[in-house]
């Protein structure tokens, strides 16, 4: 049984899917751990390390690739690679599933079992190899120290001889993960923090950190698997209106609204920039799948009507040493559902809820139905 860790194919990638830690929990399953000889480097983590925590370090990419294993990583390595490796391997990591429709084509025809880190549950026994948790936790974090460094205005209250400073603040749209550790950040910094979510339920936690929660009527918004579902015309106008104000108030605002396996919804259109103060900055952790206001430039910072909207791709990879070190736990926790530890062999039990919602592809085939659907739809 051998999990092996190539070095990340996109060069812009910074975190990796394996600690020194991790190493120990993959070889108490009885697994062969092989890294790339230089994986951890940029991140601190020395081949030495690896080695000494019980791995083995490789150079030669044939060799990483000679016998069927299980391949985490963090982005899928592109189809030129997944062809190479030998069929009956698995790979775990974020997929894209519903954009890389070329990916998973390529991973079926390789006869490579590939689980998506995206798709796992989001239930209290996957909570361990919840990643979509840990780095939307890490970005919410970085997206605010990010916003304090280029507001040009202190964050907290100083009452000096000097004059008084008062409070920057903060407006914080979609409430998931990234945006209640956007909310405990701000806190910590002494900001004065408002903030909105369709999913009513999340008004408590809001509260319980410290910011105001902006009530807006939207009538029945609904939940489906715990994700928000897409808003009616309607409701999308009664929430910008309801919005407005707050954001014509505020320093920063981080916007973080998501819908799962579908574009993000536009909650800040051009007029509404045009109503913000000159100066103020929005941090949009959206741009990656459409971004959450309009005009928005995925790897970019762009001025909007005298609003700096900042589009990076990778926040979480701002954090690296430590989003990699949260990631590697996820990809062993992964590890322990698929490895049987008495035969050292992989076992895809897809009774298993966990298997069952990630998996992607195996045995030659797409046997996630919604993404079967969604390509055979598409090709
Ligand atoms: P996400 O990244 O998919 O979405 C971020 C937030 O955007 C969500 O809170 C969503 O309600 C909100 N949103 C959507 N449209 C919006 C709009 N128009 N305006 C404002 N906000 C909007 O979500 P996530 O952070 O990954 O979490 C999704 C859900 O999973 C949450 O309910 C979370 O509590 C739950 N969760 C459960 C567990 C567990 O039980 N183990 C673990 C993690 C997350």
């Amino acid at each position: 049984m051998r999990i092996v860790f190539l070095k990340e194919s996109d060069s812009e990638e910074t975190r990796v899917a394996v600690s020194p830690e991790s190493v120990t929990s993959l070889t108490n399953l009885n697994a062969q751990v092989v890294i790339q000889s230089g994986l951890g480097e940029a991140v601190g983590w020395s081949d030495t390390e690896y080695t000494k925590a019980g791995a083995s370090v490789e150079s030669d990419a044939g060799a990483l690739l000679a016998e069927p294993a299980l391949f985490p990583a963090v982005q899928a390595p592109p189809a030129s690679v997944i062809s190479r490796m030998p069929r009956g391997s698995l790979y775990a990591g974020f997929l894209d599933p519903f954009n890389r429709g070329d990916l998973i084509q390529a991973f079926a025809e390789a006869g490579v079992s590939a689980f998506s880190m995206e798709m796992v549950p989001r239930t209290t026994r996957a909570q361990k190899l919840d990643a979509l948790s840990s780095q939307h936790s890490i970005a919410g974090y970085y997206m605010v120290l990010l916003a304090a460094e280029r507001l040009g205005k202190a964050v907290p209250m100083m009452a000096t001889p000097s004059g008084v400073i008062h409070p920057a603040r903060v407006l914080v749209i979609g409430a998931g993960v990234a945006g209640l550790q956007a909310i405990a950040t701000a806190k910590r910094l002494g900001a004065r923090i408002e903030a909105f979510d369709t999913r009513p339920a999340v008004k408590e936690q809001v509260e319980s950190l410290g910011a105001k929660f902006i009530d807006i009527d939207l009538g029945e918004t609904g939940e489906q698997g715990g994700y928000a579902k897409e808003l009616t015309p309607e409701q999308q106008a009664k929430q910008r209106e309801g919005m407005v104000k707050a954001l014509e108030r505020a320093d920063i605002v981080i916007t973080t609204a998501a819908l799962f396996g579908r574009p993000a919804p536009v909650v800040i259109t051009d007029d509404m920039l045009q109503r913000m103060k000159a100066g103020s900055l929005i941090v949009d952790y959206a741009v990656a799948t459409g971004g959450n206001v309009e005009g928005s430039v995925a790897g970019e910072e762009v001025t909007l009507h005298g609003v700096r909207v900042i589009g990076l791709k990778n926040y979480a990879g701002r954090v690296a040493l430590d989003a990699s070190r949260m990631y590697a736990n996820n990809i062993a926790g992964l590890a322990q559902i698929i490895c049987d530890r008495e035969n050292k062999a992989f076992k895809i039990d897809r009774d298993d809820d966990i298997v069952a919602g990630s998996l992607i592809t195996h045995d030659g085939e797409i046997v996630n139905e919604r993404i079967r659907e969604l390509h055979a739809a598409s090709a």
